[in-house]
């Protein structure tokens, strides 16, 4: 067995377990040393600087682009480091639109965070930020480059995760900016509106575009009858804005706060995921039994559509013809419950609360819509939602839990894990299974297509 290496860090020897970068190091070591151009599912930039350190012999050395060789003696909080740091965000807050109290990350984001905890308290340097628009030519992301750091997190994540290619550097020296190819709109370039970007940006520089103002307007308009649809993730996810543990499930409570806000029904796409599963599923079975393109594709996910169209179209014969669970709702609400409750089409609408920033573009689609009349109004996300009942000033932790209104609360196991990535498989081979063979699965796992748990 190979003796154990170590890196001696403040003094400390902590042992080398494969990571690769000495940030990773010192971080296992209990040390938080800052970051706006890492994030470890990305390539290694090491522009920021923040994460500098001294190592014995070799001086000043960004840690996060240093590989952790045995024997290093680094020093990460000497008065050169600390002076470093501070002069690198002062630099990046010079040129940074500072609205803070009216950004949509405000206590949410890494340049506030780190600014105090590292004791920046005034600029010492002259900014030379020249405003330009706000891009907010799409339905789901706004591009602020005034308060873009030039971090490049979005540009690798949509590059090297998302395989698309958006945005990227353009320009040099100081007109260096982030922008899509030709300064154009997101909307006029192959963005999928995936939202990943925005995901990363430590600032308010890509933001999910807000339907909060005309939920409300629709809210308080006494002719419209507002329903709304909470998609599997979300009752998972915003437990944690209120204090709850991460995987907490707040149903009861959300129905609660949804009802408090003055929408008639809260209904659960886990329903209509059921019904795409059936929909799905019976398609699936054809295309095998008549010779159809397969693989089948889902459809569920207007981001993944949107890549097959622009970068793989010879696969769009792949793709399920089927609507996804928050479209099939939608024509669900308008065309069957509303003259159930004896609403008129027109007057209802039909609000989605989802996990992700594509699902506002896929509301959009003209496919999507009948004689101008969408069958998803707005949607918004867990963040929005969060947002929503904090300014209305619901004490969420307070509410007695509330049930889903019937019939479209119902759903079965197959429904909840849409939500989990690779739950739609799942929930299509349980049933395609059972269709096929005529007889009940005695263990429905399919752990096989699960997605997996580290990301
Ligand atoms: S939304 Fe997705 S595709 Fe569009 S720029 Fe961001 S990461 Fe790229
Ligand atoms: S938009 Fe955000 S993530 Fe992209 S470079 Fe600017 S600050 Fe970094």
């Amino acid at each position: 067995m190979d003796p154990v290496k170590y890196v001696n860090i403040d003094g400390r020897d902590i042992p080398l377990e494969g990571e690769k970068s000495l940030l990773d190091v010192i971080r296992k070591a209990g040390i938080e040393i800052p970051t706006f151009c890492y994030v470890s599912e990305l390539s290694v930039y090491g522009a920021c600087r923040m994460c500098t350190v001294e190592i014995e012999g070799r001086g000043l050395q960004t840690s996060c682009s240093t590989p952790p060789e045995p024997g290093l003696k680094i020093k990460t909080n000497t008065e050169t480091v600390r002076q470093i740091r501070r002069v690198a965000l002062e630099l990046i807050l010079a040129n940074h639109e500072r609205e803070c109290t009216t950004c949509g990350k405000s206590t949410n984001c890494k340049l506030q965070d780190l600014s105090k905890k590292l004791g920046v308290e005034k600029i010492r340097f002259r900014s030379v930020l020249k405003p330009v628009p706000v891009d907010e030519s799409n339905p789901s992301i706004v591009r602020n480059p005034n308060k873009c750091i030039l971090c490049g997190d979005c540009v690798r994540m949509c590059q090297e995760v998302q395989g698309i290619g958006a945005i990227d550097f353009a320009h040099r020296g100081h007109h260096v900016v982030v922008q899509p190819a030709f300064g154009k709109g997101l909307q006029d370039v192959q963005c999928v509106y995936c939202g990943q970007c925005a995901r990363v940006c430590p600032t308010g520089a890509l933001t999910p575009k807000s339907e909060v103002d005309v939920v409300w307007k629709s809210l308080q308009d006494n002719k419209k009858t507002v329903v709304v649809q909470i998609a599997p993730a979300v009752r998972v996810a915003l437990g944690e804005a209120f204090g709850y543990q991460p995987g907490e499930v707040t149903t009861g409570q959300i129905v609660a706060a949804l009802k408090i806000m003055g929408f008639k029904k809260v209904f659960d796409t886990c329903f209509s995921a059921d019904l795409t599963i059936l929909e799905e599923g019976n398609e699936f079975i054809k295309r095998l039994t008549n010779d159809l393109p397969l693989p089948m594709f889902t459809s569920c996910c207007p981001a993944w559509v949107k890549y097959v169209e622009q970068h793989h179209p010879e696969l769009i014969p792949n793709l399920s013809t089927c609507k996804s669970p928050q479209q099939m709702f939608g024509s669900v609400a308008k065309d069957i419950f509303a003259p159930e409750m004896g609403v008129r089409k027109e007057d209802m609408v039909v609000v989605s609360i989802m996990p992700c920033t594509a699902k506002k573009f896929e509301a959009k689609r003209p496919e999507f819509s009948n004689n101008g009349m969408a069958d998803v109004d707005h949607v918004i996300t867990t963040q929005e939602l969060a947002q929503m009942i904090n300014e209305y000033g619901i004490q969420f932790r307070n509410l007695k839990p509330e049930s889903l209104d019937m019939p479209m609360g119902f759903k079965t196991g197959a429904g909840v894990i849409f939500g989990n990535t690779g739950g739609v498989m799942e929930a299509a081979l349980r049933y395609v299974y059972e269709k096929v063979e005529g007889k009940t699965l005695d263990n429905p796992d399919f752990h096989e297509v699960r997605g997996d748990p580290r990301g």
